[in-house]
């Protein structure tokens, strides 16, 4: 018999149970690695002043920003952040028919609380005919018995899953990471949803790199905090920003904007989460997940906050320990959400 050890990066919670990590000689696994080789600061810094040119841009007459919130504790932050960099924004919650509903009146009041116009879009009509065959087969893949079989059904299909990540991929796939199917829609809804408005710019609360790329002359791996998305040659580009990211902050800094805001923080809700805290499509799929796979979907989304240094292991592992056993299953919360039949 053969044992193999189980290797966890010495930053993040990425570990080799996960089949698409692997760690290197110096303890650590590859992002962790190109990132304490490669991230550069000074480029934060010219991106910030980038970001500093949209202010007050003029193509639009009322905004010139958009900032997608879920009133939870980052996206408060943020949009406090925007204001006091000087723009005038609009915030936003996508809607897709399976956010709980607490999302939509808290961002809400956070918005009405700063002073900011808020709107809440449906994008459920963005949703690409092969995502919803995708709807489709995830439904069908999370209605499974749990058998040994399914069990390496799940890895197959999370390994063959990270491959559709990008949303110009067209394939119909089920995923077992079900973020990923979300993704397809939601990012191209920031693209359309801006140049409906005349706005370039989106701003997210999200606490990572929004592009990792590879600089042809030099070879050096470019972790950036703005990334540009054109999608229809006829439209301008849009750029999309992780404010955290870009302005290098850490959940010490975000407290303290809490506290500067009086924001209370809602019961039960912990400051350190995973996505099926603001997703009950998240949620319903978390801990057959999680059993199958033998790690949390989430780990990886976690560890990059850990990496860039947001938050410490130890809270990431801690979000991680508590996986909801969800009354509904996946299928029933996008029957529910009417995305399939
Ligand atoms: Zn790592």
């Amino acid at each position: 018999m053969i044992i193999v050890k189980l290797r966890e990066c010495k930053i993040c919670l990425n570990n080799t149970l996960n089949p698409t990590i692997s760690i290197g000689r110096n303890g650590l696994c590859r992002l962790c690695e190109l990132y304490k080789n490669n991230f550069d600061g000074k480029l934060l810094k010219k991106e910030l002043e980038f970001l500093k040119t949209f202010i007050g841009d003029s193509k639009n007459k009322k905004y010139d920003v958009m900032v997608g919130i879920s009133g939870g504790k980052d996206s408060t932050a943020i949009l406090y952040t925007v204001l006091k960099i000087g723009f005038t924004p609009l915030a936003f919650t996508f809607d897709l028919g399976y956010y709980p509903q607490h999302i939509f009146s808290r961002a809400a009041q956070v918005a009405r609380k700063l002073g900011i116009d808020y709107v809440r879009i449906d994008i459920k009509k963005y949703i690409q005919k092969h995502d919803l065959v995708s709807y489709q087969k995830t439904a069908e893949l999370y209605s499974k018995k749990i058998t040994p079989s399914l069990k390496r059904e799940f890895l197959r299909n999370y390994v063959q899953g990270k491959k559709y990540y990008s949303i110009k991929s067209k394939k119909s796939h089920a995923f077992v990471r079900v973020c990923i199917l979300c993704r397809h829609t939601v990012v191209p809804s920031y693209y359309r949803e801006a140049a409906r408005r005349g706005i370039k710019l989106i701003v997210l609360g999200i606490n990572e790199w929004t592009g990792l790329s590879q600089d042809k002359k030099s070879n050096r791996f470019i972790f950036s905090g703005i990334r540009k998305i054109k999608l229809f040659s006829d439209k301008p580009p849009l750029y999309i920003v992780h404010l955290p990211f870009l302005l290098q902050r850490r959940i010490s800094d975000v407290n303290e904007i809490l506290k500067t805001l009086g924001w209370k923080k809602p019961r039960g809700e912990r400051l350190i989460e995973t996505n099926a805290n603001s997703c009950l499509l998240a949620r319903a799929s978390e801990s057959k997940a999680d059993k199958l796979l033998g790690f949390h979907p989430d780990s990886t989304r976690l560890s990059r906050e850990v990496t860039v240094g947001f938050i410490t292991k130890q809270q990431a592992r801690k979000a991680l320990a508590k996986v909801h056993n969800y009354r509904y299953s996946v299928r029933q919360v996008l029957q529910r959400a009417e995305i399939i039949k």
